[in-house]
């Protein structure tokens, strides 16, 4: 880019109106990675994302008399070429540009290349995914042979321009998903594909999965795959009742989709004393058992995270009318169909439910919950924790997470976050039917101290957090709930609310998650979902 850099920058601020947020990108937890590289690749996947959503149609009135005739002939015409470049470009790295970028000082691009050069030394410039994506598109005008900077730079904020204005009052920044491929047909055949509906995020798709068919959705190109799955050994008439879903723990990983099944305690009494699994193998899209070889014993309301590659149950409630609390639990390998217990050391967290469990890479990080079972209703403070452990399992041991000045207070369903190097604790509940708890702390393994996070804006910021989602970006904190999209920069110590952001249709059964670039609200009830592209 040439000197109308530093212009541009401020006319997409000026005109996105919002305040930029502290670098929001990345796909993965605790990647640790650079932000501004993160950034900057959110950003040319964002810039594809709006190009691709935005409806020509609602081009704003005052936009629209700011651009010549010429210049909305253009954007119409090549849309479709900058949304096809820029979804195979390829941010390259160089310590100096090429010759061809002549006096570009920036990033550079040309046609029949699919590489946009990035001088490392300006990644600071990557502040945020917006200025970011302005960049992008602005890179995509010359990747279809267009050299004009002009003309690039007025795209761009166009772009960006329209998008921000396109106008969703109720509901910013929402679009609706392709309809899912399984029918009504399909549910009037059997009710129970609704209620028995798994849904996970994993890697780049939304993976949506019940007892006869498997979906993924993928959200680059707004499309579904679908396939059926052979019977499964597992007795679902069994489970199936008003609560058991309650009881069936989801997750996706690469190889297929596991269901851990809990045992079931309804009004005060057992009635499903067996907790067992089943894995839905996607390469062979048939069910099978999990193994119960060195499974975790009986249980209910279990803490259950994944790996990379292995789905994790730690603590729970036995299965009993007069139930105890748990500190056991394993990881289970579908490739392997085996289990491996997690051991326990005078260094393991007390028994509990209702805790906070994330994978941090390599350990297993427990924090917070409940420590004595408490029927619901009687459940008081007296009986929360707020300490916590991380479990290696290369080396079979547990490293005590110490409370102490600043420590979170005690609380039930803690959102965790791991930033590559430190456990983010936030929200959760310090009783049950009293509204979320909006504070958080951010601990320390190496100094083994734990510092406040800043609150966040307002008291209506969040809404019900106990049905929101907490995420690490790779470079900020962000939390999702149906109020809001906001994310929490560490080294500001500041909150930043991406509009409030009510998602649209939001009920009980709805599931949040982040693709690490955007939001994704699934409603199991009526198979339908959006994206939110903050
Ligand atoms: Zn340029």
């Amino acid at each position: 880019m040439k000197r109308e850099l530093v212009l541009f920058l401020s006319l997409v601020l000026l005109v996105s109106c919002e305040k930029p947020i502290g670098g929001n990108g990345g796909s993965e937890v605790g990647n640790g990675g650079d932000p501004e590289f993160v950034t900057a690749e959110h950003g040319l996947r964002y810039a594809y994302g709006i190009l691709e959503r935005i409806d020509p149609n609602q081009v704003p009135a005052f936009l629209k008399s700011q651009y010549s005739s010429t210049e909305l002939q253009w954007f119409t015409d090549h849309r479709a070429d900058l949304v096809k470049v820029l979804k195979e470009a390829r941010l390259h790295w160089v310590d100096e540009l090429p010759p061809f970028c002549e006096d570009h000082t920036v990033a550079c691009a040309r046609a029949g290349d699919p590489r946009i050069y990035v001088l490392k030394k300006e990644a600071p410039r990557f502040k945020n995914h917006r200025e970011a994506a302005g960049n992008m598109i602005h890179e995509g005008v010359h990747l279809i042979g267009e050299a004009n900077e002009t003309l690039a730079n007025r795209v761009a904020v166009f772009s960006l321009a329209t998008w921000n204005n396109m106008g969703h009052p109720e509901a910013p920044h929402w679009i609706g998903m392709t309809d899912s491929p399984l029918t009504q047909e399909d549910v009037n055949k059997d009710p129970y594909l609704l209620r028995w509906q798994y849904v996970d995020w994993s890697q780049d798709r939304l993976y949506v999965w019940d007892e006869r068919f498997f979906q993924s959705y993928n959200p680059v190109n707004d499309s579904w795959e679908m396939k059926p799955v052979a019977e499964n050994p597992f007795d679902w008439k069994r489970s199936k009742g008003t609560f058991a879903i309650q009881s069936h723990y989801p997750m996706w990983l690469e190889a297929g989709g596991i269901v851990y099944v809990a045992c079931r305690f309804n009004y005060g009494a057992l009635t499903e004393a067996n907790a067992s699994g089943v894995f839905l193998d996607k390469q062979r899209a048939a069910w099978r058992a999990m193994t119960d070889v060195d499974a975790p014993s009986d249980r209910m309301y279990v803490g259950f995270t994944k790996t990379e590659n292995r789905a994790v149950i730690w603590g729970g409630q036995s299965c009993s009318n007069t139930p105890n609390a748990l500190n056991t639990g394993g990881f289970y390998d579908p490739k392997q169909d085996t289990w491996e217990t997690i051991e326990v050391d005078p260094s393991t967290p007390t028994p509990r439910y209702g805790h906070g469990l994330l994978w941090s890479k390599d350990r297993l990080a427990v924090w917070g919950g409940v420590s004595v079972y408490q029927r619901p209703g009687e459940l008081g403070v007296a009986q929360l924790v707020n300490d916590g452990a991380f479990y290696d399992p290369k080396s079979k041991t547990w490293e005590p997470i110490v409370s102490g000045a600043n420590a979170p207070g005690p609380r039930m369903d803690p959102h965790l976050a791991w930033t590559g190097s430190e456990l983010i604790v936030f929200g959760g509940r310090d009783a049950r039917n009293k509204p979320a708890l909006t504070d958080g702390a951010i601990y320390n393994p190496r100094t083994k101290k734990w510092r406040p996070m800043a609150p966040p804006a307002g008291p209506h910021s969040f809404g019900p957090f106990d049905q929101g989602y907490g995420f690490w970006t790779g470079s900020t904190f962000g939390f999702f709930s149906p109020q809001s999209l906001s994310f929490y920069d560490l080294r500001s110590d500041s909150w930043s609310e991406q509009g409030r952001a009510v998602v649209p249709g939001y009920e009980r059964d709805s599931v949040l998650f982040w693709t690490g670039f955007e939001g994704v609200l699934w409603k199991r009830n009526d198979r339908k979902g959006a994206l939110l592209y903050p």
